[in-house]
């Protein structure tokens, strides 16, 4: 029996062909495919702009650097999520304030936000509220806006870490969208880490609306610098006078940047992936909907996480929620036991503000939401190339652990 990971990505001919060919054409770091990919990027998604990046991490430190966050800014993030979320705020001086989460889905809610703004004062009297980086967890959407509402109402701005939402669509006052589209937010990042609903295995994105913000992530992922004439400011530098045009050679560095650049290899496997993009969302949808009838049995020691109001989600994550007390074994015993069945879980997540980084920083604060949900949740194995059989077989095993 073969061992079933919580997720794994899918890669096929087409893939590996695309790679042989980015191998042999004249760019291997960022060439012309990378902006074919942003392009197919914005056609999957909806999203007006795109920019591509080394990974998510590195899109989430991009955002928080072309709304240009800083020292004395606060960030408010939710604490169940990946490190990445928060330390972005960190990476540019920032300070965080974790929100609390809804126990039954893990997301962040609007009342969850209006507590951590109303806490900063407190905990930070010289900070003001600068963002929020809702998450949304699993695959499926906060509930984005009234968060934004929130937030505009005090001149924040709203960061989607949509690490694990490519593919969601929800719905707007205006119809139904899909998440990159930042109807509501100014910002949206993507990770295609290969457990990602597409790997690449690195990569990442920032999607926007406006194309200012746009302008400055593409500065930003490659050291600040332009080569744009129409915005050099050294004019001495830039333009030789016996012809009276631009240096050919000429670049300018107006902002400190980073080299976050994503590879015309990598951008050549994203444009392969995304080919395949409404087969993965159709095999994860499905699968999460035989999940849901073959666990519903094994309520209410064990069950998926509450589906979430206004979405259609397509799931990175199956998560459920488990009763260890009520089954008489812990989750450690738990995860052992399915391991030794050939079925891997993972936890998603510990909650940031109990790392100690955060705890010598910030102190220990009650998030009772956050605890409970970190309390019961494991993920069970999700990816397209599950076959149906698999998910019986999940299941089957989970019966006997938890009897
Ligand atoms: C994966 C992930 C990230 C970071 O993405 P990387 O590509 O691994 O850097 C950030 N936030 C969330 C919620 C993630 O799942």
């Amino acid at each position: 029996m073969t061992f079933l990971p919580y997720g794994r990505q899918y890669i096929d001919q087409d893939d590996i062909d695309a790679v042989a060919r980015a191998l042999q054409a004249d760019y291997l770091t960022t060439g012309p495919t990378v902006g074919e990919f942003e392009r197919a990027f914005c056609a999957a998604t909806g999203a007006p702009f795109a920019a591509a990046c080394s990974n998510g991490t590195a899109a989430l430190h991009l955002a928080a650097l072309a709304l240009g966050l800083g020292p004395g800014d606060v960030c408010v993030v939710p604490a169940v999520t990946f490190l990445a979320t928060a330390n972005c705020a960190r990476y540019v001086g920032a300070d965080v304030v974790f929100a609390d989460v809804d126990p039954e889905t893990g997301l962040m809610r609007p009342e969850d936000l209006e507590a951590a703004v109303a806490r900063i004062p407190q905990i930070h009297p010289e900070g003001r509220f600068r963002a929020v980086l809702p998450v949304h967890l699993a695959g499926q959407t906060v509930a984005l806006a009234p968060i934004a509402e929130i937030a505009r109402r005090h001149d924040a701005f709203v960061i989607e870490d949509a690490c694990h939402a490519l593919g969601t669509e929800y719905e707007t006052a205006e119809g139904g969208v899909q998440v990159g589209t930042c109807t509501h937010s100014d910002l949206a990042c993507f990770s295609f880490h290969p457990v990602k609903t597409i790997a690449l295995g690195e990569g990442g994105m920032v999607t926007s609306a406006d194309p200012e913000l746009q302008r400055k992530l593409a500065r930003q992922r490659s050291h600040g610098m332009t080569r744009d004439p129409d915005a050099f400011v050294n004019t001495e530098l830039a333009v030789d006078p016996a012809q009276a045009g631009v240096n050919p050679w000429y670049y300018e560095m107006q902002e400190i940047g980073f080299n976050y650049r994503l590879t015309d290899i990598q951008a050549a496997l994203g444009i392969s992936q995304l080919r395949k993009l409404d087969w993965f969302k159709a095999q994860r949808r499905a699968l999460a909907a035989r999940y849901d009838v073959a666990l519903a049995p094994l309520a209410p020691v064990l069950r998926p996480i509450a589906k979430a109001p206004g979405c259609a989600p397509v799931l990175h994550l199956y998560e459920v929620l488990m009763d260890f007390t009520a089954i008489g074994r812990t989750r450690a015993q738990v995860v052992k036991a399915l391991h030794a069945k050939g079925i891997g879980t993972q936890v998603h997540y510990i909650p940031v503000n109990r790392q100690p980084y955060y705890e010598d920083i910030y102190g220990r604060r009650a998030l009772p939401g956050a605890e409970s949900f970190y309390a019961s949740c494991l993920s069970l194995p999700l990816f397209p190339a599950m076959q149906d059989g698999d998910v019986e077989r999940v299941v089957q095993a989970l019966q006997e652990v938890i009897a």
